[in-house]
């Protein structure tokens, strides 16, 4: 019989009914054996989510040394879940242990991991299943990186033993014994490592959406759909923003070749989408398989003639961003011309200035422009290598909308192109790429 691992998100899990409907879902489906949980999320639009309250709660106890009104407002959302399940869980006396935890922790990664451990807590006991903590079975190395090699044999032995099991997402632990979360969103990382380590025959991932969609459902109102889509196409979408699934969820079951299926938990009939590795997918139809972006980059424009037969000045360039441990995200360069594209969080507080007086002196361009403000829009698929003219609509459709592109990137696998445009062009211009190639 298939085994599947199943995850499920904030929203999916907000509140007491939610919490039932996803606790119907697993017993559905005698296949689901393991379920990694999220701390509950936003209930409506401005409400807060628990991660956010266990953060604000951490701050407030490095400061004053004691939880104070942040955990009220935890305190109220458990009891409250409890309460509308009817569990026979004592979440009064657990609630003390957390605030004890935290204040004797006085770690933000301790705090913010509470909101998985007391969910999975209440799920465990709500479908009977075995509640196996991750700081047992998911460590890091001294790097703080998932260390595969310790974490892998432990969570497929425990696992095995429990038979069935709810294990928290986000955390686990560091190479100092210490809790350690994965970056926000990081539920999906747990599930996809749990999913590799049992071997699953597939990831289930359980959100508020049926799916992934063609672009992101607050720009366009009602995307299409994407019934299948690979996960080179999905490392593409989700690295430039796409976020129903954590950029690095792919990793892990990517090596084991585990199909992930995202599912909608609000409407479990819903096919959902499947994402397959590479070698199990065939394209279909579509051009393009989806489009997603990202806002507030920074490009450095460098131009210097002759720059083609200087050798080393793409490496000295890169030198530079090494020696102020900064990552680049694009590098598109032309004869004569370089540009390297960066996330402009990084060039605050004076390193911007420092990076152009060090190129200036190093590299001696004959020009460089700086244009900040700059959001990149990746246009994804598979279907873009096989037919002709795909960047040509592309750039019409940008400039028929009146949005001026600053920069361009063409993976040479042809999967995707990327474009930088300005920030304030951001949502006109992922409308006009989404209009050309989905509803014409
Ligand atoms: P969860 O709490 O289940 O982890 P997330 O909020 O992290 O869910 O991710 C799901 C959300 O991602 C959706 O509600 C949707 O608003 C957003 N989203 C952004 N881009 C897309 C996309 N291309 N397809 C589907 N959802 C998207
Ligand atoms: N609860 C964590 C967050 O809000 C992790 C997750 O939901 O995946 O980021
Ligand atoms: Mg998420």
């Amino acid at each position: 019989m298939d085994k599947m691992v199943c995850k499920f998100g904030g929203t999916s899990l907000a509140d007491g009914n939610n919490i039932r409907r996803a606790a119907e879902i697993l017993l559905a489906d005698p296949a689901r054996r393991f379920a990694v949980v999220s701390a509950p999320g936003k209930r409506f639009s401005g409400d807060v989510k628990v991660t956010d309250l266990l953060y604000a709660s951490s701050e407030e106890c490095i400061a004053t040394g004691h939880c104070g009104e942040a955990f009220s407002a935890i305190r109220k959302r458990f009891r409250s879940i409890v309460e509308e399940l009817g569990l026979d869980l004592d979440i009064g006396r657990i609630l003390d242990e957390t605030q004890a935890g935290i204040e004797r922790e006085r770690s933000a990664d301790f705090a913010a991991s509470r909101g998985e451990y007391l969910n999975a807590r209440i799920m465990a006991a709500l479908i009977g299943w075995e509640f196996v903590d991750a700081k047992d079975i998911i460590f890091f190395d001294g790097r703080g990186q998932f260390d595969e090699a310790r974490s892998y044999p432990r969570i497929a032995s425990r696992l095995e033993e429990a038979g069935h099991a709810v294990i928290p997402g986000f955390y686990g632990t560091g190479a100092d014994g210490k809790i350690r979360t994965f970056s926000r969103g990081g539920s999906d990382i747990s599930g996809s490592i749990v999913a590799r380590a049992v071997n699953a025959d597939v990831y289930e991932n359980w959100t508020d959406v049926s799916g992934f969609l063609a672009c992101d459902p607050h720009i366009v109102g009602n995307p299409q759909k994407i019934e299948l889509i690979s996960f080179k196409e999905l490392r593409e979408l989700s690295y430039m923003g796409a976020n129903v699934l954590h950029a690095e969820a792919i990793f892990p079951v990517r090596k084991g070749d585990i199909p992930i299926k995202i599912k909608n938990t609000f409407r479990p009939e819903d096919a959902g989408t499947l994402i397959l590795p590479s070698k199990k997918y065939t394209p279909h139809g579509n051009t393009v398989t989806g489009i997603a972006g990202k806002k507030d980059f920074t490009v450095i424009f460098l131009e210097k003639s002759l720059m083609n037969s200087e050798i080393g000045f793409a490496c000295r360039a890169l030198s530079i961003l090494e020696r102020e441990r900064i990552n680049f995200e694009h590098m598109p360069s032309g004869i004569d011309t370089l540009s390297l594209v960066i996330e402009s969080r990084y060039l605050q507080g004076g390193v911007l200035e420092r990076l152009i007086a060090a190129m200036r002196e190093e590299l001696a361009p004959d020009y460089i422009r700086v244009s900040e403000d700059i959001a990149l829009v990746a246009t994804v698929g598979h279907g873009m290598a096989k037919s002709i003219g795909t960047s040509a609509r592309l750039f019409a459709a940008l400039s028929e909308a009146g949005v001026n592109v600053r920069m361009i990137d063409q993976g040479s696998s042809e999967l995707n192109i990327i474009v930088g445009i300005d920030n304030a062009d951001y949502e006109r211009g992922v409308r006009a790429i989404y209009h050309e190639f989905f509803e014409k």
